[in-house]
C-alpha cells in the first residue's frame, strides 16, 4: 500500500490524472470490495422502521456493493464525532478512532461496543463487517498492516455511514462554482469561521461523476466547493462577497486558462435567503458597470471529488494559477 500511495504521489504531480485515476481504481478496488458472491443473509428490515436508503445506498449497504477509492464523504473527513449506521442509526465508530491508511476509504482501528460483527469470506481470503444491529454492508477488516498500535483497519465505505458530530457549534452550508475548484476552495477556506470545504461537482445529470467525465464537458456539472460555516462567526453575505472577488464573474463558461461549461460562474443556493442576498451582491456588482455571468441555481446533489482534489494548495504549497483577490465591494 506504501508503494502504491507513492507512485499516486508522484503521479499526481505530474497532473497525469487520467492515467491516475484509472492506476489508483486498478490498485485499490481489490482492497476494500465485498464479495458479490456472500451467502450472508441481510436482516428483513422492512419492518424495523430504518432509513428507507437510496438505490446507491441500497446497492452497497444491502447488496454489499463499495464505493469508488478517494470518492467517499468521510475519507478525509477529520471532524470529531460519531459515525452511525446509514441504515438503522446505531453508532459503528468514533472520529477517535479514524486514521489516514491512503487506501481511499475511511479507515477506524476499533468499533463501538459490540455494534460491528465479522463474517469470514467464504473463500477464507478476507473479513466482512457488518452493521450488528441491522446487517447492513459496512466493509471489511484488516489486520497486523501496522498502521496504529491496535493494528486493525475497519475499511469502511463512506456512504454506509452516517455522521454526527459532537461540535454544537451552529452550521450552515453554502456551495460556489468559479471556474477550477482548487482556486475557489483556496480562498474561502482561509476565511474565519468555515469549518470545512470541499471541491466537488455539481448541476449535472450523471451521478457522482469522475474528475475525467466532468472534464468532458458532458455531464453538465461545474466544478464547485462547498462550504461549511458557522454563522454566528462568517455571514453568507461576507462569504459570497469573497468568492465574487476571488474571481472574474463576468466571464462565461470559462475562468482564465480554463474553458468548458464546468469552470462557468455559479451559486447554488440552499434557500431563499442566500438567492436573495446573492441576487443583491450581483445587482450591485452590475451597478458598478460588471456585466455579471454568475448564474443563480437551486442546489442539487453535490458530489464530493477525488481526494487528491482536496485542499490542493495546501498539500501542494503552490498559489492559484486563475483566482487572485480583486476589490470590488
Ligand atoms: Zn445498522
Amino acid at each position: 500500500m506504501t508503494s502504491s500511495l507513492l507512485y499516486y504521489k508522484h503521479i499526481v504531480n505530474m497532473k497525469n490524472f487520467k492515467i491516475c485515476l484509472l492506476i489508483i481504481l486498478l490498485i485499490n478496488m481489490s482492497s476494500c470490495q465485498a464479495q458479490t458472491n456472500s451467502t450472508k443473509t441481510i436482516q428483513e428490515v422492512k419492518e424495523n422502521n430504518y432509513r428507507k436508503l437510496t438505490d446507491e445506498e441500497a446497492r452497497v449497504i444491502i447488496h454489499k456493493g463499495t464505493e469508488y477509492p478517494f470518492t467517499g464523504e468521510y475519507n478525509t473527513f477529520k471532524d470529531q464525532g460519531v459515525f452511525h449506521c446509514k441504515q438503522c442509526n446505531t453508532p459503528l465508530f468514533s472520529s477517535k478512532d479514524k486514521f489516514n491508511s491512503g487506501s481511499g476509504w475511511p479507515s477506524f482501528d476499533d468499533i463501538i461496543g459490540n455494534n460491528v460483527s465479522e463474517i469470514p469470506d467464504s473463500d477464507g481470503s478476507r473479513t466482512e463487517i457488518v452493521c450488528a444491529t441491522c446487517g447492513g454492508h459496512l466493509g471489511h477488516v484488516f489486520r497486523g498492516e501496522g498502521f496504529t498500535d491496535k493494528n486493525t483497519r475497519h475499511c469502511v465505505n463512506s456512504i454506509s455511514l452516517q455522521f454526527e458530530s459532537s461540535d454544537q457549534s451552529p452550521r450552515d452550508t453554502a456551495v460556489f462554482a468559479s471556474g477550477c475548484f482548487w482556486g475557489t476552495e483556496y480562498h474561502l477556506q482561509r476565511l474565519e469561521g468555515v469549518i470545512d470545504t470541499k471541491p466537488g461537482y455539481i448541476g449535472g445529470h450523471v451521478k457522482n461523476p469522475s474528475y475525467q467525465q466532468v472534464c468532458s464537458g458532458n455531464t453538465g456539472h461545474a466544478e464547485a466547493v462547498r462550504v461549511i460555516f458557522n454563522p454566528n462567526i462568517v455571514t453568507y453575505e461576507e462569504i459570497a462577497k469573497l468568492y465574487f472577488e476571488t474571481h472574474d464573474p463576468t466571464q462565461i463558461d470559462r475562468q482564465g486558462p480554463d474553458i468548458g461549461t464546468q469552470y462557468r460562474s455559479e451559486i447554488f443556493y440552499s434557500n431563499d435567503m442566500q438567492k436573495k442576498i446573492a441576487n443583491d451582491l450581483i445587482k450591485k456588482l452590475e451597478a458598478k458597470g460588471l456585466k455579471v455571468a454568475t448564474k443563480l441555481t437551486v442546489a442539487s446533489t453535490f458530489w464530493v471529488a477525488e481526494d487528491y482534489h482536496q485542499d490542493y494548495y495546501i498539500k501542494t504549497g503552490k498559489q492559484p494559477y486563475c483566482h487572485k483577490y480583486t476589490k470590488r465591494f
